[in-house]
């Protein structure tokens, strides 16, 4: 199994044996997740920017309007830190402090390069969409010409990168497991509720199965 490199910056300083630096481990949460926050600095002023995201291989692939003032900065190329946060339940320990969440999470740092290439652009592109809808990608009318020009593509290589995990029962102090207090965990995962067809839906176009049986897994 690949073992990507820690370096000073992707090394985990706290609770080190929750992290992993495989790529198995990174890739199942970035593939599982749907949002990324990226975070970089333009001007001297830091920004956390909300985005969707797809995994290509190594790589990471973000997209938005060429206006975007995020991938405008992202594509000259400076450092960039990308985090993905998947939350799997609160734990809830017989003490204040000892309150936790399990979670899974994906902290990536590196230079990301503007996707050009036509063929490579729409690869991408259909990886965002088959990321968010497996299967969509195929039923819908693809970008046309203007909407590729007005589409910025960014790949970013997963190379510096840690996940970090909890799991399990919350842990408390030895002499709190006598207070009778509930302690234990809520398991919490994204669930789809049933679609909800647009008002000028045509009568010949029922949702397909990956609609009406979305979930994420
Ligand atoms: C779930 C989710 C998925 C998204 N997916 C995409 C995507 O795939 N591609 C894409 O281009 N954009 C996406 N966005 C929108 C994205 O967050 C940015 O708003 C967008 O990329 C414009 O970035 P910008 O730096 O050009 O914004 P600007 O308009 O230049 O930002 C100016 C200021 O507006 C505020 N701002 C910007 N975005 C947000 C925000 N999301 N929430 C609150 N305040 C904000 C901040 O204060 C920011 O400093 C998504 C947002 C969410 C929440």
């Amino acid at each position: 199994m690949e073992k990507l490199t820690q370096t000073a910056r992707s090394t985990l300083r706290r609770l080190p044996l929750r992290g992993a630096f495989d790529r198995r481990s990174i890739n199942q949460i970035l593939d599982e997740g749907f949002i990324c926050h990226v975070g970089f600095v333009a001007e001297g002023q830091p920004f956390v920017i909300p985005t969707g995201y797809a995994r290509v291989e190594d790589k990471l692939i973000i997209h938005g309007s060429q206006a975007s003032r995020m991938l405008r900065t992202l594509g000259q190329g400076i450092e960039v830190c990308v985090t993905v946060t998947l939350i799997d339940g609160l734990v809830l320990a017989r003490s204040a402090f000892h309150h936790s969440m399990n979670y899974r999470s994906v902290v990536a740092f590196g230079r990301a390069t503007v996707v050009d290439e036509r063929e490579e652009k729409l690869a991408a592109l259909r990886a965002l969409s088959e990321h968010m809808i497996p299967g969509r990608w195929d039923d819908v009318r693809e970008p046309n010409e203007r909407e590729l020009q007005s589409t910025t593509v960014l790949s970013l290589p997963i190379d510096e990168a840690s996940a970090k995990v909890r799991t399990g029962p919350p842990l408390d102090d030895e002499e709190d497991y006598d207070l009778p207090i509930w302690a234990g965990v809520i398991p919490m995962r994204l669930v789809a509720d049933a679609p909800i067809d647009d008002p000028r839906l045509k009568e010949n176009a029922a949702a397909p199965d990956y609609v009406r049986e979305y979930e994420r897994r």
